[in-house]
């Protein structure tokens, strides 16, 4: 699929990055931080950490989610180690736009019924572990 223009695709994902935002105001409360890295606001800190922790699917949490150009991580050595994961997500937003997050569930619901993951086997998830393996697997030791 070509690539649109880089202000279409923060418009395009702009939906997703809205949600990702109002999540981000979390960070508000307490000692939250926030920084634009690479064109990605990068948020951490406050009730973000406590909500990864506890309101997702997965067991024990998770670091870091992305939401269009929003990635909200516990702390900041969280953000740093999953980056390449989660830039992933943002191109699979930018993308998918407004169509991403349902398109992900549905991907999730995809997995349930075929008795799969529905984190791990989730094609975009699937997408992102592979290439951040491939990634991973170019850095000099
Ligand atoms: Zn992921």
């Amino acid at each position: 699929m070509k690539r649109l223009r880089p202000a279409l695709q923060y418009l395009w994902a702009s939906p997703t990055t809205a949600v990702g935002l109002l999540l981000a105001t979390l960070a508000l409360v307490g000692k939250g931080r926030c920084r634009i890295v690479s064109g990605v606001l990068e948020v951490h800190g406050g009730l973000v950490a406590p909500l990864l922790r506890r309101a997702t699917l997965l067991p024990g949490g998770a670091a870091a989610i992305t939401f269009g150009h929003v990635v909200l991580g516990r702390d900041q050595t969280q953000l740093d180690a999953t980056r390449y994961h989660e830039r992933v997500h943002v191109s699979q937003c930018e993308r998918w736009g407004p169509f991403f997050l349902p398109v992900y569930l549905g991907a999730s619901v995809w997995a349930l019924v075929r008795n799969r993951h529905p984190y791990r086997d989730n094609f975009f998830e699937r997408e992102a572990f592979d290439a951040e393996l491939r990634e991973r697997s170019k850095a000099p030791r």
